[in-house]
């Protein structure tokens, strides 16, 4: 299970701080009943694995995906989906250009 703290670490680690601000987002609304177990980028999105299932949580995490695709992974700043290093990423102009 991911706690807050955890949570920001597994980004960093990731390479994705620029999604700190949905992740804030999203721990200030999680319920104490459901647990984060994993978090990840894929396809370019922000991905988050909770048990067991809830569906509004299940709603949120679908809203915070949608507006992962908008923001740099790396800064926050506004972006757009790239192809780098063989995979789908959301960056600024910026960093996809780094
Ligand atoms: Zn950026």
């Amino acid at each position: 299970m991911l706690n807050y703290e955890a949570a920001l670490q597994v980004l960093a680690n990731q390479n994705l701080p620029g999604w700190q601000k949905l992740i804030t987002r999203f721990y200030d609304q999680l319920p104490p009943s459901v647990e984060v177990e994993a978090l990840y980028q894929k396809w370019g999105g922000l991905h988050i694995d909770i048990y067991p299932d809830h569906p509004e949580v299940a709603r949120l995490i679908d809203q915070l995906e949608q507006e992962s695709r908008s923001l740099c992974e790396r800064c926050g700043e506004l972006a757009k989906e790239v192809q780098k290093n063989g995979g789908t990423h959301t960056l600024c102009d910026f960093h996809a250009n780094l």
